[in-house]
């Protein structure tokens, strides 16, 4: 991450910081106490979504949920990242990956990666409704079954195409719920219930498309 400065030959360039923010573990929870940053910059990836591993250099699938920074400008860079400086603007407050990331030495961060990250229910006091809201939507909503119903959508199967405008339909409207009734700012609901669904129906080359007949999927390369 730019400016990580505790790690040798780093140059400050940013390349890490733009490839995406840092996953969150427990000991950067003092960090969010404390105001360093709020609920509104995190985004929750599901277990089973495609995400970028800094220590593998590639896209796997996730076998637990996890907490990152989130992307600024519609992008994964980092939203802490500063372009124009190139600077991280809470560079004495990062987060612990940030400070141990060296890319010409992953060992550490290797080390650390998959130990004690967060997930959602650490950020949430016991019994809290949006708990239970993001495991409703979890059962409705499973990343996991993404790529296969999408291909099998994609191969004109019928029952798969319904599942995938179902769980688009579920999902636009307990977003719309949770902002209109549960007055969520909107920013927050990357982090309560995840990447929207068309989002992450797009990473498999899937559109989500509205109009007079209700929605419909546009498959890449079909
Ligand atoms: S760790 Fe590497 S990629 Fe990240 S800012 Fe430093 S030199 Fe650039
Ligand atoms: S918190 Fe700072 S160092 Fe870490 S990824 Fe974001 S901009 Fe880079």
């Amino acid at each position: 991450m730019t400016n990580t400065g505790d790690t040798k030959g780093c140059t400050m360039c940013g390349t890490c910081c733009i490839k995406g923010g840092a996953t969150l573990h427990s000991e950067d929870l003092p960090l969010i106490r404390e105001g360093v940053f709020d609920l509104t910059d995190l985004v929750t990836l599901r277990k089973g979504e495609m995400a970028h591993d800094p220590v593998q250099g590639i896209l796997v699938p996730l076998e637990e949920e996890i907490i990152k920074l989130r992307g600024r400008d519609r992008s994964w860079t980092c939203t802490f990242y500063e372009p124009e400086s190139r600077a991280c603007t809470i560079y004495d407050n990062r987060p612990a990956e940030c400070r141990v990331l060296d890319c010409n030495d992953t060992a550490p961060l290797a080390e650390m990666y998959d130990v004690d990250r967060i997930n959602r229910a650490d950020l949430l006091p016991e019994g809290h409704p949006l708990l239970e809201l993001a495991a409703e939507h979890e059962e409705k909503c499973p990343p996991r079954e993404l790529t296969r119903l999408g291909s099998a959508a994609k191969a004109d199967d019928v029952d798969a195409y319904r599942a995938l405008i179902e769980m688009v339909t579920y999902d636009r409207e307990i977003r719309r719920l949770a902002t209109e009734r549960g007055n969520l700012p909107e920013e927050s609901l990357d982090f309560f219930l995840g990447r929207s669904m068309e989002a992450l129906l797009a990473t498999v080359g899937i559109r989500v498309r509205s109009g007079a007949q209700g929605l419909k999927l546009v498959f890449r390369g079909k």
